[in-house]
């Protein structure tokens, strides 16, 4: 009998998962999910992230070494990080453009207000110690926090992503300039564990229906807890918000990188899609591109034709600092916040916000409710009273997995571009 493709495998287990947490909220089987269910999602996402620290090191070095020469290093770079931060400009633009037409502020009832101030008002509180401590920084400290002094330090933490990944290029960089038999050693271990941790992202994948299904199924207990009704009427009244949300990112996926992926390359739409479905799923369920970069690396080489060359070095620099998604969403939930309280931002404040939403999704960890930390540089930039993200924290969860999906899309899809002018797509014949 045929195998199941792998995203027929992922979409059956997030139905489950979805029938059975609506199940369980309407049951009050709450403890039951959170002892039971909820474990077999945390081992697969603890799977995947093991893996993406050794990967990210093992394949940018391997992809930067391959560069060969420095020229064509700056060359690939310089053309991902153009394309990377040319479209999330035009991300947060949709965006604006999304909340100024739908006005979703203004379609919140008073009574409602207040209620989602009170109820978040804790937890809204508990973030802004993150925040408070990225706000009170210099203007060069996101340069600083990129370069560690301590290559362990970094690496014992999936939030430091961006650090790994930039001692990754540096012993790229070494590499490229010491004698080739001095090297050769060192590459081929790199080689052997690039390979190894791809091998082992199959043997995760085997796990993904069952860890889908516990993801969903101890989302929703989470967002419902034992009480549906409750979920609905939050649903209801910040439906417009969410609405201004996912048409933006709906825009964005189909004009934006469609757009691009017709102009710029030969890539049948179709093909792109199918190849990354169960990355798009994945970012979907586990809501961290960061967890679901093992994947995405897989499906472009594997799936898309692009070549290891290209995928090994715009993919993890992608995972950290490509979020499409998630400043799309900040410039939403930045105009929302201030609609609903009454204030109105002007041309000026607007442009910051194209601008700060671009700068802090680069710095936004790729992990789960990221994003809202970051939201409250947004904010303060505008000056937005950053009390107002309780009013958005109860959909937060629900938004976060959208956004991630199309987080790893845009990642995918320069992977696609930067593959193709480099001569190094190869699209497969399926
Ligand atoms: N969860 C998102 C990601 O991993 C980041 C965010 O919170 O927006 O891509």
């Amino acid at each position: 009998m045929k195998k199941l493709a792998l995203h027929w495998q992922i979409i059956i287990g997030l139905a489950f998962g979805l029938v059975y947490g609506i199940v369980a909220a309407s049951n009050g089987w709450g403890d039951f999910t959170t002892d039971w269910v909820a474990p077999f999602g945390i081992i697969f996402m603890n799977l995947l992230k093991l893996i993406a620290v050794p990967l990210v090191l093992a394949s940018l070095i391997t992809g930067v070494a391959s560069l060969s020469d420095l020229k064509k290093l700056s060359r690939i770079g310089g053309k991902t990080i153009g394309i990377y931060i040319g479209t999330t400009a035009v991300a947060v633009t949709i965006g604006l453009i999304s909340v100024n037409v739908l006005q979703p502020g203004d379609k919140v009832p008073d009574l409602m207000k207040e209620k989602l101030q009170e109820t978040y008002e804790a937890d809204a509180s508990s973030r802004f110690g993150s925040a408070e401590k990225v706000k009170n920084r210099g203007p060069l400290q996101a340069i600083v926090d990129m370069v560690p002094s301590n290559f362990f330090s970094s690496a014992s933490s999936n939030r430091n992503m961006l650090q790994v990944v930039f001692a990754a290029i540096f012993i790229g960089i070494g590499l490229i300039q010491i004698p080739k038999d001095k090297g050769k050693p060192v590459l081929d271990f790199f080689e052997g564990l690039n390979d190894v941790v791809i091998k082992l992202v199959d043997l995760i994948m085997l796990m993904a229906p069952v860890g889908v299904f516990a993801l969903i199924a101890q989302t929703i207990n989470k967002v419902a807890g034992n009480d549906l009704a409750q979920v609905l009427e939050l649903l209801g009244a910040l439906g417009y918000y969410m609405v201004a949300v996912i048409l933006g990112l709906l825009f964005h996926a189909v004009f934006t990188y469609t757009g691009l992926l017709k102009i710029l390359t030969k890539m049948p739409l179709k093909t792109f899609y199918r190849g990354i479905a169960p990355a798009q799923l994945l970012a979907f369920s586990t809501s961290s591109s960061g967890a679901t970069l093992p994947v995405t690396m897989e499906r472009c080489e594997d799936e898309l034709g692009v070549s290891e060359e290209v995928s090994s070095f715009v993919l993890p620099l992608g995972a950290t600092i490509n979020m499409d998604g998630t400043a799309l969403y900040q410039a939403v939930a930045a105009v929302f916040i201030a609609q609903t309280l009454g204030m109105d931002l002007g041309i000026g404040a607007q442009l910051t916000i194209i601008l700060t939403a671009v700068l802090a999704s680069i710095g936004t960890a790729a992990v789960p409710g990221a994003g809202i930390i970051m939201l409250v540089i947004i904010l303060e930039a505008v000056g937005v009273p950053t009390a107002g993200i309780a009013l958005i924290l109860g959909v937060d969860r629900i938004l976060d997995m959208m956004r991630t999906v199309v987080n790893v899309t845009g990642d995918a899809s320069v992977a696609v571009i930067v593959a193709n002018s480099e001569g190094q797509l190869n699209i497969p014949n399926k």
